[in-house]
């Protein structure tokens, strides 16, 4: 059993296994280049939904595991987590209801509801509807952060690894968290930044359901406790800075969809899925210097969907 783990990345990947191994009595230091609202877990949204992610069948075992969870933490105010309803449609054609929303209770949407919704019935031709959960990331990240603390855990920010075996050897263990930034701290020539742009509104006034399309071009309106994200972008790019003309065009179209006015920006955020061609990468490896290394990255548009279940799986892999 390992007794100092170190982990690198401090997005919700590296906090959820942050929190597991603090919470059961390990000691725990994060370390991370960036935190809190500079990482791309801070640019999502975040929405429950298998989104952007291999492989399939993995995805979807992680992805129901965290979905109990999460429905757990929903019953805590302070989380940040909360169930809602998620619409998702097809903007041509039939939607096909996937298996696993079969298994949590979705069902088709009749056509009369779908202009009750608010919704531009005519910009969308089908749709499914099921409760999910919904990760306020304002909210849930420093609500990790702070179970995390207080479990015992140590995070430091402004931390640069070029390579693993710099993590300091007083730490007998190494989760690497690092999503994208495992492209060039392991090396990892799969992992793609899928970049996502999203615009912060306020609040929509009747708007109470998340409204999810990821047929071209991908929309969605996810209304938060304080606002509502208009998203969305998914494009082969590292280039983290916002997109004004991108911003405009989210708007556009989520306006067009809901049927309202377009709402002012409060602000717009960018962040880069780490997506990898093989699959997320969740194994047990080791260093050069002969520690051992979970490597934890890659979940692509899904991060915040598999977090528990992957959590639970490198800890699986430390004991193993
Ligand atoms: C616009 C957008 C919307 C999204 N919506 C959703 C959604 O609705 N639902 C969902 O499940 N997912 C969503 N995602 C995907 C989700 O955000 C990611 O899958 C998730 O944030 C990945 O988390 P992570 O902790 O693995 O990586 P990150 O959040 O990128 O964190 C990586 C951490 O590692 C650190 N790091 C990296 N390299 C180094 C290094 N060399 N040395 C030290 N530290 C390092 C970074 O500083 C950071 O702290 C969305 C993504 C985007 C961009």
């Amino acid at each position: 059993m390992p007794k100092q783990i170190a982990i690198v990345g401090a997005g919700v990947s590296g906090l959820t296994c942050g929190v597991l191994f603090a919470e059961r009595g390990y000691r725990v230091s994060i370390f991370a280049d960036e935190i809190g609202q500079q990482t791309t877990s801070a640019a999502a949204a975040a929405i429950w939904y298998p989104y952007d992610a291999g492989p399939a069948d993995k995805v979807i075992a992680w992805a129901l595991e965290t979905y109990k969870l999460l429905i757990d933490l929903s019953r805590d105010a302070h989380s940040g987590v909360s169930m809602i309803e998620l619409r998702a449609f097809s903007r041509a054609g039939k939607i096909r209801i996937p298996d696993w929303a079969h298994a949590l209770g979705a069902s088709v949407i009749p056509s009369e509801v779908e202009g009750s919704l608010p919704i531009n019935s005519s910009a969308l031709s089908s749709g499914f509807a099921m409760n999910v959960p919904l990760m306020d990331s304002t909210i849930y990240l420093d609500y990790l952060a702070k179970r995390f603390a207080a479990a015992g855990g140590s995070l430091k920010a402004n931390v640069h690894f070029d390579k693993l075996e710099n993590v300091d050897p007083a730490f007998d263990f190494v989760i690497n968290c690092a999503g994208i930034g495992a492209k060039t701290l392991v090396q990892d020539v799969d992992l793609e930044p899928h970049r996502g742009q999203v615009a912060i509104v306020p609040k929509i006034g009747n708007l109470s359901r998340a409204i999810v399309s990821d047929d071209v071009p991908l929309m969605y309106a996810i209304p938060r406790a304080n606002d509502c994200v208009f998203g969305g972008t998914n494009e082969l790019s590292e280039d983290r800075h916002v997109d004004p003309a991108a911003t405009a065009r989210i708007v556009a179209e989520c306006s067009r969809v809901l049927n309202i006015e377009k709402p002012r920006v409060l602000a717009a955020r960018v962040g880069l899925r780490p997506f990898r061609k093989s699959g997320v990468r969740l194994e047990r490896d080791k260093l050069r210097d002969g520690r051992t290394v979970i490597h934890n990255y890659g979940h692509g548009g899904a991060g915040f969907t598999l977090s528990w279940g992957c959590a639970n799986e490198v800890d699986d892999l430390v004991r193993a």
